[in-house]
């Protein structure tokens, strides 16, 4: 099977199956080269069940959890995004296929100038990527409609909350360091409201705000 074929087919065993219904969600999980995100090596791998290594201790998330993620922000075309992680940049085009502007903050310098390079040559025009600490958010760029969190972590940076919009949602693996549950979180005439998903498991978010260095338990 060729690529494509190969992406067709984990649309229709990994994510209909699963639940994911949203049909402009399973178009561009068909449409974007996911393989172009990886390693030559392992690009054979790249439409399998589960996530891989990126370098530097890092993933790219299973392909199930990019969409049901993406699915649970409800992107209409129109939104302001920010995502915390950009790891390989996947799940930032992913984003981009599907809002207006997409803002991605990743920890490791050479994560985002490779993920950066592999979304110009795919012609991604609305992502823009800053290395730095994501757990404070993009407070210049704020307010965002939506907000990924890639990463794992205790619970939801507090910098990010007044960077949401009215109306808008979060989306963030929140738990233990090596077991989370996805929450989702609206912000609504100053209200918040929380919903707990899907079990998961995530590389932790680094940072004031997230998990500390050493805290490895
Ligand atoms: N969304 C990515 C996968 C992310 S893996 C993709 O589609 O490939 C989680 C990423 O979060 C890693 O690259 C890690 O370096 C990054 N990260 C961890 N802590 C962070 C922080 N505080 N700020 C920004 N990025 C962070």
């Amino acid at each position: 099977m060729g690529f494509e074929e190969l992406r067709e087919f984990m649309v229709i065993t990994q994510l209909i199956p699963r639940g994911i219904k949203d049909k402009r969600v399973l178009k561009v999980m068909k449409k974007v080269p996911r393989h172009l995100f990886v390693d030559e090596p392992i690009q054979y791998k790249a439409y399998d069940d589960m996530a891989l290594p990126i370098g530097e201790g890092q993933t790219i998330s299973q392909p199930y959890m990019v969409a049901i993620m993406t699915e649970l922000l409800e992107l209409k075309g129109n939104e302001k995004v920010l995502e915390i992680g950009t790891g390989s940049g996947y799940q930032a085009a992913i984003l981009a296929e599907l809002s207006k502007e997409v803002y991605t903050v990743e920890r490791v310098a050479l994560l985002a100038e490779r993920a950066l390079e592999t979304l110009r040559s795919l012609g991604y025009n609305n992502i823009h990527v800053k290395v730095g600490n994501g757990t404070l958010g993009w407070p210049e760029e704020a307010p965002f409609d939506r907000i990924m969190i890639t990463a794992g972590t205790p619970r939801i940076p507090g910098p990010l909350i007044p960077q949401l919009s009215q109306g808008g949602t979060i989306i963030a693996p929140v738990g233990e360091r090596f077991s989370q549950q996805l929450l989702k979180v609206k912000k609504s005439e100053s209200r918040l409201t929380e919903e707990y998903h899907t079990p998961c498991v995530f590389v932790p978010l680094i940072g004031r705000y997230g998990w500390e260095r050493n805290t490895e338990k």
